[in-house]
């Protein structure tokens, strides 16, 4: 079962023993086709040889993509020679039948280990050479192959010895379908590394440009609103204007807080009715008597308890009494259920929200008359608890200002000026002093009886706080400018949220009227300030704590 080699096909890229064995075969007589540099070396060596593109009669072409892939080449190496059929069919082409093949393949795995560009690995993904070893070793009744160096000196012993035994062709073909098999997974798995790559460079381009366009959580608004409500998010209709995507998470739907409140009635919450519903249920439940808070752009317009009365409506009263002009279109919060007495004060004047832990049936169906007015249910807010604030590529944390300072606590005051305040006094101070928590700062909060009656708030300055907060006593409440309004900073009493840096301010308070006076303390110029307390026979509290709100 040996079959003499006459015809051999060449194409190596690793030249190694090639001149020894095809000087062997040269001289038993083998016909040699050959490639292009195989081809040339053989023929520098003075040997005989045929190019394969004289065999197909078609140039190499596309760079050496394409040499042997050619029926001429192939028909040779797969034509089954036991088979008088085949042998026939090369006859009536005129192709004549390899008997050895000897291929060696472009060196992938050398090249990538050596770190080769994309596209050089990929031009060193060799087509025709397996293609050549795999079509021999299927072919092994007829056809020997060697892609391996190793074996060169076997094949030139076989060439000069009646060829190849049909076991010796068989054992070569396995070892063809191996190095076929490796070179193949050699290039998948080249290739799955490449998607890996690929896939994590997409990521990072898509997080970079999330990044761009809005930050990691630009997704919470990318997702279309049915994902949304999955995830617990609420589609509004804009952000803080009209121009910006909003949407409201609900944390934790078993404590659902302000964000999956209870609404009764009135239109869907805005962005804004969000913020402000929030800061005015937070100064509401900063106070244990009934309270009412009239909050506009975050910011209390009106603040005041009911005293020992249990009269919410009372709060109510006094609170949309501290500033009835910027109470319209304003967010009220209660920290008691609403009551008839309440829903009939708050009907005539146009609100945006009402918040409350209740409402009385009566009370609830004449709000409901109003079709904008948005009634919500909320739980009584905890006090204690952690604020999370988002800065750039980051987030503050802080514990929530809940009044848990010592200085929260009246008895701990220091008199530092005047009298020691009365009991009402001291009451109002108190009020005052729990009710500024709720003011952005610079804040001066003037309150008599409960009630808040000047607030001056957000300026930049103390001192145009100090002004703010008289003018607005003095210019707004139930009867408005002119010859009857009242001066209610006369007599009231004044809270600021952090220290006097100066006795300026102080001393505006002061020429208004204001009789007793609680802030933190500690500026360097306590003295003066204390000092002009003390000459205008004003009673002055320090806390040594202060409530900044920026
Ligand atoms: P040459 O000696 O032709 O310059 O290069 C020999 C190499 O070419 C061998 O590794 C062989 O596997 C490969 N080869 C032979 N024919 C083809 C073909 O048609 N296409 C490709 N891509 N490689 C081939």
């Amino acid at each position: 079962d040996r079959r003499p080699i006459r015809r051999a096909l060449v194409s190596v890229y690793d030249k190694t023993g090639l001149l020894e064995l095809a000087t062997a075969l040269d001289a038993v007589g083998v016909e040699i086709v050959s490639t292009g540099s195989t081809a040339a070396r053989i023929r520098e060596a003075g040997l005989a040889v045929v190019d394969a593109a004289e065999v197909t009669g078609f140039p190499e072409m596309l760079d050496g993509r394409v040499k042997t892939l050619h029926p001429r080449i192939h028909a040779g190496i797969l034509a089954d020679l036991r088979s008088e059929d085949h042998a026939a069919q090369l006859a009536a082409q005129d192709i004549a039948p390899f008997d050895l093949v000897v291929v060696n393949l472009y060196p992938f795995e050398e090249t990538v280990a050596a770190g080769g560009t994309f596209d050089e690995i990929i031009e060193k993904i060799d087509i025709g050479g397996p293609s050549m070893v795999r079509g021999a070793a299927k072919n092994f009744a007829s056809v020997a192959v060697v892609c391996d160096v190793e074996d060169y000196a076997r094949a030139a012993r076989a060439a000069g010895g009646g060829g190849f035994t049909l076991a010796e062709r068989q054992e070569l073909a396995t070892i063809a379908f191996t190095r076929t098999a490796q070179y193949d997974a050699a290039i998948s798995d080249w290739m799955l590394a490449r998607l890996d790559e690929q896939a994590a460079d997409a990521e990072t381009a898509d997080a970079e440009a999330a990044a761009q366009a809005g930050g990691e959580d630009a997704y919470l608004l990318e997702m279309s609103d049915e994902e949304a409500a999955e995830a617990g998010l609420r589609t509004l209709r804009y952000g803080e204007n009209p121009h910006q995507r909003a949407r409201v998470a609900v944390i934790d739907d078993d404590a659902p807080g302000l964000a999956g409140a209870e609404q009764l009635g009135g239109k869907a919450m805005s962005y804004n009715n969000y913020v402000d519903a929030d800061a005015a249920v937070r100064a509401a439940f900063d106070h244990d008597l009934p309270c009412v808070v009239v909050m506009k752009h975050n910011n209390p317009c009106g603040i005041a308890v009911a005293g020992e009365a249990d009269d919410i409506a009372l709060a109510h009263a006094r609170a949309h009494g501290t500033d009835p002009v910027s109470a319209y279109g304003g967010v009220i919060a209660a920290n008691r259920p609403v009551t008839l007495a309440m829903a009939e004060q708050v009907k005539p004047v146009f609100t945006e929200v009402i918040l409350a832990p209740g409402y009385d049936e009566a009370a609830l169906e004449l709000l409901r008359t109003k079709k904008n007015l948005r009634i919500l249910q909320i739980a009584e807010r905890p006090r204690e608890g952690v604020e999370i604030r988002q800065i750039w590529g980051g987030s503050l944390i802080q514990d929530a200002d809940a009044l848990q300072a010592d200085g929260d606590d009246p008895s701990t005051w220091t008199l530092a000026a005047g009298e020691a305040a009365d009991e009402a006094t001291l009451a109002d101070l108190a009020f005052a002093w729990r009710s500024i928590r709720a003011v952005k700062s610079n804040a001066i909060l003037l309150a008599h009886d409960g009630a808040a009656v000047g607030i001056g708030m957000g300026q930049v300055n103390r001192l145009d706080s100090c002004r703010l907060a008289v003018q607005r006593a003095n210019t707004l409440g139930e009867h408005g400018e002119g010859e009857d309004a009242p001066e209610r900073a006369r007599g009231a009493v004044a809270a600021s949220d952090a220290f006097f840096p100066f006795a300026d301010g102080l001393e505006i308070l002061l020429e208004a009227g204001v009789r007793a006076v609680v802030q933190p303390g500690g500026s360097i110029r306590d003295d003066e300030v204390i000092e002009a307390a003390r000459a205008a026979g004003v009673t002055m509290y320090l806390t040594g704590t202060r409530h900044f709100a920026h």
